[in-house]
C-alpha cells in the first residue's frame, strides 16, 4: 500500500469508529446475531430486518470493540442495506477474499467501494478477525428466518 493510500485507510477507518453509521437499536428487526472476537475482545450485536422478497430492508448493529472492528461494521451496514440475499452473499464473498488472499486485489473489489481500504489488514490474521466479525455475523443472519444466534471467530479455528 503506497503511503497515500495508506493515509486514507486511517482516516476512513478511524472516522467510521468515532461515527459509526445504522449504529443503534432496531425494532422489528427479523434477526439478531451476537458475534464474539475473544482473540481482540469485539463484540457486535447485529440486527437485520428482511424484506417480503429476502432483501436486506434495515441492518443495524451495537457492540464495541476496537477501530476495525467497528469501521468494518458500519461500513458493512452501509454497503448492504437495501441488498437482495444473492448481493449480500456475493459481496460477503469479495470482502472475505478481498481481507484473506494473498493475490492482488480481486477486479471484483472495486464495487465494494471504502470497503476496500479494508485489505491493508490482510498482512495481520488476528485483524483479519476484526474485520471479519460483522461479515460472520451477517452471513449467519442469511442462514435465519427468524430469532437469534450467535457466532464467535474462534469456532472455526478449534475445528481445524
Ligand atoms: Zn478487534
Amino acid at each position: 500500500m503506497n503511503v497515500e493510500l495508506e493515509e486514507l485507510y486511517q482516516e476512513v477507518i478511524l472516522d467510521h469508529s468515532r461515527r459509526p453509521r445504522n449504529f443503534g437499536e432496531l425494532p422489528n428487526a427479523t434477526v439478531v446475531v451476537h458475534g464474539d472476537n475473544p482473540a481482540c475482545g469485539d463484540e457486535i450485536h447485529l440486527a437485520v430486518r428482511f424484506g417480503d422478497d429476502g432483501s436486506l430492508d434495515d441492518i443495524k448493529f451495537t457492540g464495541h470493540g476496537c477501530a476495525i472492528s467497528q469501521a468494518s461494521a458500519s461500513m458493512m451496514t452501509m454497503k448492504l442495506k437495501g441488498k437482495s440475499r444473492d448481493e449480500t452473499m456475493s459481496i460477503l464473498r469479495t470482502f472475505h477474499d478481498l481481507v484473506t488472499g494473498d493475490d492482488d486485489m480481486p477486479p471484483e473489489a472495486r464495487k465494494l467501494g471504502d470497503l476496500q481500504l479494508m485489505e491493508g489488514v490482510r498482512k495481520f490474521p488476528q485483524r483479519v478477525k476484526c474485520a471479519m466479525l460483522p461479515w460472520r455475523a451477517v452471513e449467519q443472519a442469511l442462514q435465519q428466518t427468524s430469532g437469534e444466534a450467535t457466532i464467535s471467530t474462534e469456532v472455526e479455528d478449534q475445528v481445524m
